[in-house]
């Protein structure tokens, strides 16, 4: 995230609390699971879906502040992504 969007995020904790903020994560992941429902079902929504990850990110970004835990996630990821490469590898696709 950029310092900016740090900015806005930290404000956005502060003036709705963790409580609020972590609800409307779920909300957010609800709406994203519709969407992607709906492209299964053969009724995409590009604008849609865009959107939904878009909200979904932004909450996530709110949810590393909240829990300090950037560096955490970005070893978690590097590791995830590494072993995603190798299962992708060994299976010769
Ligand atoms: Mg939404």
């Amino acid at each position: 995230m950029t310092n900016s969007e740090r900015e806005v995020f930290v404000k956005a904790l502060e003036t709705f609390g963790p409580q609020k903020q972590m609800e409307k994560l779920l909300e957010e992941m609800a709406e994203l699971a519709v969407e992607i429902g709906h492209y299964l079902d053969g009724r995409p929504d590009y604008t849609g879906i865009a959107t939904e990850i878009a909200d979904v990110g932004i909450l996530l970004d709110q949810m590393v502040l909240l829990f300090q835990c950037g560096g955490r996630v970005q070893v978690e990821r590097l590791q995830k992504v590494r072993k995603l490469a190798e299962s992708l590898e060994a299976k010769d696709v």
